[in-house]
């Protein structure tokens, strides 16, 4: 697995910066937003370094794809029973911040679009 020792999310992934972790397994990790945008908002992440969408490769894509089939069990088991959102934030007028690619998981109450 690639990692970036500048990047915010490997040093999450390291357990170098604190995190509420609320799923982990070998491929992903899935811990609560420090600035939550809903009742509930979790981070999907791979633990792959890699920065953009629009920049993965095949395999990076199967990392997506994989992240897509855990998500709905994990959302179910933290307060998104009724549905949630995902958003993936490509580049600086979506407003990426952080550039390890990450899955925003919303959810926990009624959303407006
Ligand atoms: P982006 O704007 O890049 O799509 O999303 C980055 C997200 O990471 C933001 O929602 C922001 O609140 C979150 N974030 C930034 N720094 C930290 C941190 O140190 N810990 C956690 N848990 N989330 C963070
Ligand atoms: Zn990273």
């Amino acid at each position: 697995m690639t990692k970036n020792d500048d990047c915010l999310f490997c040093k999450i992934i390291d357990g170098k910066i604190p995190s509420t972790k609320v799923y982990e397994d070998e491929k992903m990790l899935v811990f609560k937003d420090i600035e939550p945008k809903a009742k509930v908002h979790l981070l999907a992440i791979a633990k792959d370094h890699f920065k953009l969408l629009s920049e993965m490769d095949g395999q990076q894509a199967e990392l997506v794809k994989y992240m897509l089939t855990k998500i709905p069990q994990i959302a179910k088991e933290n307060g998104c029973e009724n549905g949630y959102r995902i958003v993936i934030n490509q580049g600086a007028d979506a407003g990426q911040t952080v550039f390890h690619l990450h899955l925003h998981i919303l959810g926990g109450e009624q959303l407006g679009w």
